[in-house]
């Protein structure tokens, strides 16, 4: 399988590249992204077949089908990843929790939020490829919460492989940053920008510009690459969870096989709805995608109105931060899917111009054929966290957001996998003035609380965070971004 770009090819860059290739250098011409040149069709004889197959080797079977460029070997010991889950028979377990509502748990990785189900094997095939070329990477990432620990845990004392992290001081939850500062390896570096996450991403811009600072890599000979979800060596881990969810509903008796469900799913950067996406476009019995958002509602609307319209927007700080966005990356890849290169690049380069593209009638068709959505506001959200935990289930404020969308968005009484996002132990404080009323709380009071209210046990790897040294000290200006990385590296 080869990969091509979404906005065409302006010359300098290669038409079509291998899995590898597209990984290890993930942006294309006229700042596109790749995209597999076909989609294997899965056909029900492969669904039938993983009936009764664990989940690595129904993943197994699937990377297979995509004929990518990495040794069975590699793919192995990617996958064994999954072993360090909660239940290593079934990272992701699919439960009941209201009428024709079920929820595919993402979470139980070791950063407890759905980013290690893709970051984690992703990171073990990004080594890999780095040592067989004898090459060495950068991993610059700017995290809001969520990416940062995930992707220093999947890279942490790996070869090849260097992660420098910033993260925005004050702007993530106690969890999240101690599940950054914590991380102590020779290869891990993790920096805290006074300001916002605007101010972390332009700090990583303003170093991806600097030419002193690309002279110096290009001295060292080390190349940059990306672990954000524009890299599709994380989509194509995204895709197969779907299709576990599904047989897990056959598997229960829920639904038969071949009758068809709605994938209900918290959305920020859209690359976990992509990947039901590509599922629903291999085969699997998709009625339609349900598009949860929060304030932040720019997806609903361009799947509403055909407008995605970011003029005079501004980003509003929610409870469920990890899906606070106004530039969705990944929904160019619907696009290219839908209406081709061309008109692709036409609007994403309006986009970056006028901050505005808008579908025509007929192309609007085409995405409500299989998209709809609907946002939901905190105050909503924690009704929806309330009933649920009243009727026996904890769920975090991303998870939230599905239920909205469950209740407005279905239009035929079919199943919905709803998709959790994250555990309840990384966004605490919201869950706990939720059971108990309490305010402004910090995480490690919130999360007690919260277990003692619902009697159960504070997961070990967050409890022992409180407990750990801190490992990485660094807390700078955002001008002073390439010198701190410079010495680092030196
Ligand atoms: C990253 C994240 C999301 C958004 O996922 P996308 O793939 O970017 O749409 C939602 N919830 C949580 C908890 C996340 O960490």
């Amino acid at each position: 399988m080869n990969f091509i770009e979404t906005r065409g090819n302006d010359g300098t860059y290669p038409s079509s590249v291998t899995f590898s290739e597209a990984i290890l250098s993930p942006i294309a011409s006229f700042g596109g992204l790749y995209v597999p040149e076909s989609l294997p069709e899965l056909g029900e004889a492969f669904l039938v077949k993983h009936l009764t197959s664990s989940y690595k080797t129904m993943a197994k079977d699937f990377l297979e089908i995509f004929e990518i460029d990495i040794d069975s070997d590699v793919i192995d010991e990617a996958l064994a990843r999954y072993d360090k889950f909660d239940d290593p028979s079934n990272p992701v377990p699919v439960v009941k929790v209201k009428d024709d509502l079920y929820i595919s748990e993402l979470y139980h990785g070791p950063t407890r939020a759905f980013k290690d189900m893709a970051l984690q094997p992703f990171g073990t095939v990004l080594s890999s490829i780095a040592q067989k070329r004898n090459q060495n990477y950068l991993i610059l990432a700017a995290t809001s919460g969520d990416t940062g620990p995930a992707a220093l845990e999947t890279f942490k004392n790996r070869a090849n492989v260097q992660v420098a992290c910033m993260y925005p001081d004050g702007g993530t939850s106690d969890v999240q940053r101690l599940q950054m500062v914590t991380e102590d390896a020779p290869n891990l570096k993790v920096i805290g920008i006074k300001g916002s996450f605007d101010d972390a991403q332009s700090a990583l811009k303003q170093l991806l510009a600097s030419d002193t600072f690309k002279a110096a890599l290009k001295a060292k000979d080390i190349s940059l690459s990306a672990a954000n979800s524009v890299n599709f060596g994380r989509i194509i881990f995204q895709i197969m969870y779907h299709i576990h969810s599904y047989l897990e509903l056959v598997r229960q008796d829920v639904i038969e096989m071949g009758e068809k469900v709605y994938l209900n799913v918290p959305s920020g950067n859209f690359g976990n709805v992509l990947g039901g996406y590509y599922a629903l476009r291999m085969g699997l019995p998709v009625e339609k995608l349900i598009v949860a958002s929060n304030e932040n509602n720019i997806l609903t609307r361009l799947i509403q109105t055909g407008k995605y319209d970011m003029r005079g927007e501004k980003l509003i700080l929610t409870t469920s931060p990890a899906m606070d966005i106004l530039k969705s990356s990944n929904v160019e890849r619907v696009l290219f899917d839908l209406f081709g290169a061309e008109r692709t690049k036409a609007m994403m380069l309006q986009l970056d111009q006028e901050q505005f593209y808008e579908l025509s009638a007929e192309e609007l068709k085409k995405l409500q054929h299989f998209f709809i959505a609907d946002y939901c506001l905190a105050e909503e959200g924690k009704a929806y966290i309330k009933e649920a935990f009243e009727n026996g289930y904890l769920m975090d404020p991303h998870t939230a957001t599905c239920f909205k969308a469950y209740e407005t968005c279905r239009e035929k009484p079919l199943k919905t996998i709803a998709y959790s996002t994250a555990e309840w132990s990384k966004f605490s404080p919201t869950i706990a003035n939720v059971l108990t009323g309490e305010q402004d709380t910090h995480d490690l009071q919130a999360l007690e609380s919260i277990a003692k209210e619902a009697q159960i046990e504070i997961p070990c790897m967050i409890n022992a965070l409180f407990a750990k040294p801190i490992a990485q000290e660094s807390i700078i200006e955002k001008e002073k971004i390439e010198e701190e990385i410079m010495s680092w590296l030196n």
